[in-house]
């Protein structure tokens, strides 16, 4: 039903990723989708999300409409779906998790458990351009984070293998990061990129370790019965959710 991070769950934190199986939807967002308005009904969606936090003890997440931006949302109170814009979810308590939706961008979980803060991150090619990682980061400290006590881990997504694009967005993911340019891949007037690893790099510039830095290494393009993915399905593809929360404070 999901994968939890292993770093996060060494500082007894959860931070996790849904997959695909054990929701109730059906065909094509069969079974566990987490995505509302794509064509599967709000009772699904809604009952899978129940099953999703019962099975990871995780409160109901807060979640925002993601537009590929880099503005953030501090989420106060009980985890809701705000009609609020905005690709980078805040929580400073620990009964507000906060979550991103993805099926093929990748998710990425931050948490600095000393200061009380986690965010959720959504970063498709367009957010890595904009060095969504990086705000997300400075967003933190402006909470009272400290980069070299915050936790990341960069989620499932489509992997440099499946993600080709054209030579104008390699163009532009190759000025985010000045080493950005070792996980683009031309060839034939096309590029593939690794979208992951150029985070990654960002998280790295934002001071954060790198024996903080976790990376799943699952390509959601390539594992049909585990992930949803939008290249290969379309817009029949249901959504994974990436969810994290504090621990609760003794
Ligand atoms: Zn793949």
């Amino acid at each position: 039903m999901f994968i939890a991070s292993k770093l996060f769950a060494k500082h007894h934190i959860t931070g996790i990723f849904s997959e695909r199986q054990g929701g109730i939807s059906p065909a094509p967002f069969d079974s566990l989708n987490l995505g509302l308005n794509l064509g599967d009904t709000d009772e699904n969606v809604q009952h899978n999300l129940n099953q999703l936090c019962t099975a990871a003890q995780l409160p109901i997440p807060h979640r925002s409409r993601q537009v590929h931006g880099t503005s953030h949302l501090l989420c106060e109170g009980e985890g809701l779906q705000h009609s609020h814009q905005a690709d980078i979810l805040i929580t400073r308590t620990a009964e507000s998790a906060v979550a991103v939706r993805t099926a093929d961008c990748l998710p990425i979980l931050l948490i600095d458990k000393q200061a009380r803060v986690a965010a959720a991150v959504h970063a498709g090619w367009r957010g890595t351009v904009q060095n969504i990682a990086a705000i997300a980061i400075q967003k933190m400290q402006e909470y009272g984070a400290k980069p070299e006590h915050i936790l990341a881990c960069l989620g499932p997504c489509i992997a440099a293998s499946c993600f080709e694009v054209g030579l104008d967005t390699a163009n532009a993911l190759s000025h985010s990061h000045p080493q950005a340019q070792q996980y683009i891949y031309y060839k034939d007037n096309k590029a593939r990129v690794d979208i992951q690893a150029i985070n990654a790099l960002q998280l790295q510039s934002s001071s954060l370790k790198i024996n903080n830095i976790e990376s799943i290494k699952c390509c959601t393009s390539c594992l049909p019965e585990r992930f949803f993915s939008y290249r290969r399905d379309g817009i029949y593809s249901g959504r994974q959710l990436a969810i994290v929360a504090l621990p609760m404070s003794l």
